[in-house]
């Protein structure tokens, strides 16, 4: 069955602005496995009617390359150890160079959840650029301290008062084309992203509601959550397979290392991508 949409989204352009060593478990709930993964650090541009619209932003590189902010801010909390490109300057500044924009030509920005592999390039844009989040996401990320920061979600990249925030309460179309679902579990106001293109076809970009594709091929629930039962992230995971297998959509895993990189080389053929720099 053939569905007519409105979208205003011309294309879309997947990027990969960092990598990430975390244990499997982390990914895949009561995986034994001991396996170490090297996971992409996902973005997605949207060229829409309206001018580009950016989905996460990745990792804060400060954050990184301090070595006493590493180590209070990643080494102390958490076993998720980043990886930046192996290039000079900003990840997302040379992704975007890739595609001929720079960080001024976004006019927007999405963001899935506040962890610091999403939110961390925040502070790159001034307050002249909207961004959407949901609600329940802000309002968690400012609170309960200090619990957020030990799980990764750094008040640093995202409590500024310049931000203008543009707070979604549940589901909603965000733009003609592009649908925010709420998708609680692995942070409490995560959200996932139905894009529709023009033609029919269309993506549901899952972000961390499912870190891989075995999450949702295999139902499993995530390694990582907040405030509930690794069980309740299995909901989001089947509603984000209805929702796609509905329209026809493919579904994207939010850090799976073999769907992304192949994502790029199919969307965005010719660009090169940004290379792993050393593990610290
Ligand atoms: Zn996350």
């Amino acid at each position: 069955m053939s569905r007519s949409v409105s979208t205003s989204v011309r294309r879309v352009i997947p990027l990969v602005v960092g990598w990430e060593r975390l244990p499997r478990s982390y990914s895949i709930h009561g995986d034994r496995s001991g396996e170490i993964l090297t996971e992409p650090v996902p973005a997605v541009l949207l060229d829409t009617d309206d001018g580009w619209t950016l989905i996460d932003t990745g990792i804060n590189t400060a954050l990184v390359r301090d070595r006493a902010l590493y180590e209070r801010l990643h080494g102390r909390n958490h076993a998720i150890v980043p990886i930046l490109p192996d290039a000079e300057g900003e990840p997302l500044e040379n992704a975007l160079a890739g595609h001929g924009l720079v960080l001024g030509d976004i006019a927007r920005i999405y963001l899935s959840h506040l962890h610091n592999d999403h939110a961390g390039g925040l502070r790159l844009f001034g307050p002249g650029v909207p961004v959407w989040v949901q609600r329940a996401e802000l309002e968690y990320g400012l609170s309960d301290h200090p619990f957020p920061e030990r799980h990764g979600m750094f008040r640093i990249d995202f409590d500024d008062p310049d931000i203008d925030w543009r707070l979604q309460d549940g589901d909603g179309e965000l733009t003609p084309g592009v649908t925010a679902v709420l998708t609680p579990g692995h942070t409490p106001g995560h959200q996932s992203f139905v894009v529709d293109l023009p033609g029919g076809e269309g993506y549901v970009f899952a972000f961390d509601a499912g870190d891989l594709t075995e999450n949702f091929d295999q139902e499993i629930a995530v390694g990582g959550f907040v405030h509930c039962e690794a069980e309740d992230t299995l909901a989001p995971i089947r509603m984000l397979k209805t929702i796609a297998a509905e329209r026809g959509y493919r579904l994207i895993p939010g850090h799976d290392p073999k769907v992304w990189p192949a994502l790029l080389e199919e969307l965005a053929p010719g660009v090169a991508p940004l290379t792993p720099g050393p593990l610290r």
